[in-house]
């Protein structure tokens, strides 16, 4: 899905807990190459050679990689991306989440007994695969530390917004040229198309998420990407302002 000016949504299908869904990871390039924010759960590799071929790219275009947070439907398929890629992808995260990404803490919502009941819970087959995908997520490195207000050195007019709540290091990206917000998981839409808060049973801290949503009406915002759900176009300050009000 195109969204703006060399900026795309790929969207990819994703099946998690036997509930398919689609995920939006973005890609927004440059003469200097492709930058990938968000990599899916694991085992999707190929799903972003299709993705990025749509849009004319290829795999070696990617020359950096932004994840928003550390969950697993975000973090999954780096280590098959950087490995395909052949170790020329600088990858950012904010500094909070980068202990857990590297595997130094746990990730905040992995919980290896509650997982196994969620595994045993689904239909063989579909809690097999889940296994199997769960268990093929590795620790990677972060090269880059990325913080609140920060512009990406490589794609000038690219803001980080650091947005903690889902995650105590969540980031959204601000695309001043679009008046784009990338929201990652801060936000969503929902199946009604409506923008929402995060949500409240994968958001651990909701208080600081809920100050995170506040600090995004200061933003002059025309398009709102959430990873779930997708795009929201109307008037996303005035949405953004009423829920901040109905908490
Ligand atoms: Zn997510």
């Amino acid at each position: 899905m195109k969204i703006g000016n060399h900026v795309e949504a790929l969207e990819l299908s994703m099946n998690f807990s036997g509930t398919p869904s689609i995920i939006y990871p973005t890609a927004i390039w440059n003469d200097e190459g492709v930058t990938l924010f968000d990599t899916g759960v694991p085992g999707q590799l190929e799903a972003f050679k299709d993705a990025l071929s749509k849009i004319g790219k290829s795999l070696s275009d990617v020359k950096q990689i932004v994840l928003t947070h550390q969950d697993i439907d975000h973090i999954g398929s780096l280590t098959e991306l950087l490995k395909a890629s052949e170790g020329k992808v600088q990858v950012y995260a904010h500094a909070e989440d980068i202990p857990y990404i590297e595997g130094d803490k746990p990730l905040i919502k992995y919980d290896p007994v509650r997982f196994e009941s969620m595994f045993a819970s689904l239909p063989e087959e579909v809690g097999a695969k889940m296994k199997a995908q769960f268990s093929q997520l590795q620790v990677n490195k972060v090269d880059h530390a990325l913080a609140d207000g920060e512009e990406l050195s490589f794609l000038p007019g690219v803001k980080v917004v650091f947005t903690p709540g889902h995650t105590p290091g969540h980031i959204s990206l601000y695309v001043e040229s679009e008046k784009l917000l990338i929201a990652g998981d801060a936000l969503v839409v929902d199946e009604n198309g409506q923008l929402q808060g995060p949500r409240e049973a994968v958001t651990p801290d909701m208080e600081s998420a809920m100050q995170s949503v506040e600090k995004l009406t200061h933003l002059d915002i025309d398009k709102v990407l959430c990873y779930h759900g997708g795009l929201y176009t109307n008037n996303p300050v005035a949405r953004l302002k009423e829920i901040v009000q109905s908490k």
